[in-house]
């Protein structure tokens, strides 16, 4: 089976200081409850500015976090006023990277090419994307649930080689922040769907090993139900993951 994969998108909160001091409570709170790290990955994704003092922590006290940024830059380096590079996140032993989440596509205009370049700058640099697909509310009424997400993560993937090192996160817009999280049929059809997708553009092998994603307003009270689901393989946490206790609440969901 896969290993379940809890991520904590903090989207634009948290000063470094009050990341370091997040970071290292959860470690506590996690390790106070018995928790086991290999049975659950957790990995945390914190604002730019935070992420050299979070690897520092994670190092120093060897805690068992992996490490995600919340975007990259499509290029390697040059003159791109504001932007920050795969290549300099993959020295800060950054792991991860959310490519394609919906406030991005969203606020900053991010279309489907744009996505696919940044999943290749990932890769290019080592890092293993976390591919942001979901449909709106109105997509969803048009549409259904999975046909918008299917074709963004084709899109995603083009010219991605099957051997690539990925994750996917299927997040309904619906969901995101507005406490309505879908249920965990919900989920499991689209991810199920996009596992599909997975095996066209890769290959089978592929969609058996990737993780696929729930996100949209999880909760410590909701977390096992998608859980249970044999196409969801974790979560992308935004609001909840904010809140120490709750977040480990919900990596602990096994209990
Ligand atoms: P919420 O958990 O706050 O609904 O946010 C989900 C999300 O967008 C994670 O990337």
């Amino acid at each position: 089976r896969r290993t379940p994969l809890i991520a904590g998108n903090w989207k634009m909160n948290l000063d470094h200081l009050q990341a370091v001091a997040t970071v290292q409570k959860l470690h506590w709170t996690l390790k106070d409850a018995g928790h086991e790290g290999d049975s659950v990955e957790v990995a945390v994704f914190p604002p730019f500015t935070d992420i050299r003092s979070v690897q520092t922590l994670i190092d120093a006290d060897k805690i068992p976090f992996a490490l995600g940024a919340q975007d990259l830059s499509a290029h390697d380096s040059g003159a791109y006023t504001g932007e920050v590079s795969g290549a300099f996140l993959s020295k800060l032993n950054v792991g991860y990277v959310i490519i394609g989440h919906s406030e991005r596509r969203e606020y900053h205009r991010e279309d489907d090419a744009v996505v696919n370049a940044k999943v290749k700058a990932a890769l290019k640099h080592g890092l293993v994307p976390v591919i942001c697909v979901g449909e709106t509310a109105e997509d969803l009424e048009k549409f259904g649930a999975s046909a918008v997400p299917a074709g963004q993560l084709e899109k995603a993937l083009e010219g991605v080689p099957a051997s690539a090192d990925i994750v996917v996160a299927y997040e309904p817009v619906w969901a995101i922040g507005s406490g309505q999280a879908a249920t965990p049929a919900q989920a499991q059809d689209v991810c199920a769907a996009l596992r599909g997708v997975l095996a066209k553009v890769l290959d089978e092998d592929a969609a058996a090993r990737t993780r696929v994603l729930y996100g949209g307003s999880v909760k410590s009270g909701n977390i096992a139900s998608f859980m249970r689901e044999p196409d969801v393989d974790g979560a992308l946490v935004g609001g909840a993951s904010l809140v120490v206790d709750e977040f480990a609440a919900i990596v602990r969901f096994q209990k």
